[in-house]
């Protein structure tokens, strides 16, 4: 048998359906793989070898007792540690829950068992998911499999990082502003970013409510597809999540395949144009749009006058709801506690705590957030940043009267180094440029890789009108068809 840990997901869920290699088998595969290079990429922070084992163990025996199994039993998925799992350590990046075993599991994990997946343990992220390359971890960064010395994106750089480490062939990721299509666009995978509410945050330790959305990651489109089939739909158990059977985003990968766009018409954002890609990103993207055309697809420019105001906007919203959802972090309930001698009072230990427990990202996002909730900025500051997000909500439905789907690069730049961008957190946020937009609305977005720039991976991004994720798939599987995948140099 052929080293299963270069498969994709559907091919081995094929060879565990047929039997010609059992879950254990698979899964064992890739923990030696992890064991053999994730102390070189870091993309986990904790290894569930007991968990993952068992899980295998009873999906062969489901298998063997003849149970019709989904589609992508037996497969292993590597999930980002902002999710809950009952029993298996949940850090969000953070030394304020190091320690912390959940009592219960996210949605989205029960989900993943129930579909018959094997989860293989937890991927690192920058703290709280704050961040834009696992630099702001507080267990050391991970690192990107196309060149080590570069970062593999962030906030979910682990799980990208797992899948272009073959250490999984999928993982769940998180996305705020960009945290799934970022990741995925540096290291030549596969990130998508569903509707928001399409997929649950029940259990997700939350960073900003009204845009925090998981999602699957994956080296190939229809994979993702798989697992944003087998992790979406309504939740009753959170209140934003959308009634309404998750879009046959499965259907429509498998028609991108086919390589035909004809009667697609995709919208380039004349904002994105001027403004701050780099060269090389730009090359990519424009070789990515004459292939798209080729498939049959008509490019259509659309104005989006408000999307420049996005990042600033962003950075009112998210710090601000991020203020009221980490004041639950307090030494009482979860996690750490610190300097709680019998002499002081709650608010010192609350104080000492949090001092301790929070890294210098996350305590600037809530002194920010704090600030522009206050009595006297809120209108200024807050209100303003809301208004905004309205406009720009009003340019993707003006766009999308025109257009079926929008795209753009991923990211204005490829991998960079490690440090490159700590020291300006400005230079880190500008990551974000191109992805932050659709969190704003609401609707999908995708990253695909398109090509190389000085050989590092360019993501192409597809957005979409929310509830219309199967659009978004049948683009990015069609650029796959064209371009191929891109398969990093040997660790
Ligand atoms: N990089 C962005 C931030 O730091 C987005 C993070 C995310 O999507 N979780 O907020």
């Amino acid at each position: 048998m052929t080293d299963v840990t270069a498969m994709t997901a559907t091919q081995i869920a094929g060879l565990v359906a047929t039997g010609a290699a059992s879950a254990v088998e698979v899964t064992q595969a890739h923990l030696d793989r992890i064991a053999a290079v994730d102390g070189r990429v870091n993309a986990f922070l904790h290894v569930d070898t007991d968990g993952a084992l068992a899980a295998a163990r009873d999906i062969d025996a489901r298998r063997a007792a003849g149970e019709e199994l989904g589609p992508l039993a037996g497969v292993p998925v590597a999930v980002k540690d902002v999710l809950t799992t009952k029993g298996v350590p949940t850090t969000v990046g953070s030394k304020i829950l190091e320690g912390w075993r959940p009592p219960y599991d996210s949605t989205i994990v029960e989900r993943l068992r129930a579909a018959g997946t094997v989860m293989l343990g937890k991927t690192n992220m920058d703290e709280f998911a704050m961040g834009s390359s696992t630099e702001y971890s507080a267990y050391g960064p991970s690192r990107n499999p196309w060149d080590t010395d570069r970062i593999p994106g962030g906030s979910g750089g682990g799980s990208a990082a797992a899948l272009a480490a073959y250490e999984a062939p999928l993982a769940i990721g998180s996305d705020t502003g960009g945290s799934i299509r970022q990741p995925g666009a540096v290291t030549g995978t596969v990130g998508a970013k569903p509707t928001y509410g399409g997929t649950s945050r029940y259990g997700l330790v939350a960073f900003s409510s009204s845009l925090d959305t998981p999602g699957p990651c994956a080296r190939t489109v229809l994979d993702a597809a798989l697992l944003h089939a087998a992790i979406g739909g309504h939740d009753p158990r959170d209140s934003t999540s959308i009634p309404a059977p998750v879009p046959d985003v499965v259907a429509a990968a498998k028609l991108g395949a086919t390589g035909d766009l004809s009667g697609v018409r995709l919208g380039i954002v004349t904002e994105f144009g001027g403004e701050g890609a780099e060269p090389g990103v730009t090359a990519a993207f424009n070789e990515a749009v004459d292939t798209l055309t080729k498939l049959g697809a008509e490019i259509v420019e659309i104005s989006c006058p408000h999307f420049r105001y996005a990042l600033p906007a962003y950075y009112l919203i998210a710090p601000s709801e991020c203020s009221s959802n980490l004041a639950r972090f307090d030494g009482v309930r979860f996690g750490l506690r610190t300097g709680d001698d019998g002499n002081r009072s709650l608010e010192e230990v609350m104080s000492l705590t949090r001092e301790a427990g929070f890294g210098p990202e996350v305590k600037r996002r809530i002194m920010l957030g704090t600030y522009a909730l206050s009595s006297g900025y809120y209108d200024a500051y807050y209100g303003q940043a809301q208004k905004v997000r309205t406009l720009i909500t009003r340019d993707f439905t003006a766009a999308f009267e025109r257009v079926d789907a929008l795209i753009s690069p991923t990211t204005p730049f490829v991998a960079f180094p490690l440090g490159a961008r700590t020291s300006d957190p400005y230079q880190m946020y500008l990551a974000d440029l191109f992805t932050i937009p659709s969190n704003l609305y609401g609707g999908p977005g995708i990253s695909v890789p398109c090509g190389l720039s000085d050989g590092l991976p360019v993501g192409l991004q597809v957005m979409a009108p929310t509830l219309a994720d199967d659009r978004m798939y049948r683009v990015a599987a069609a650029l796959e068809s064209a371009v191929g995948t891109f398969t990093p140099p040997a660790l």
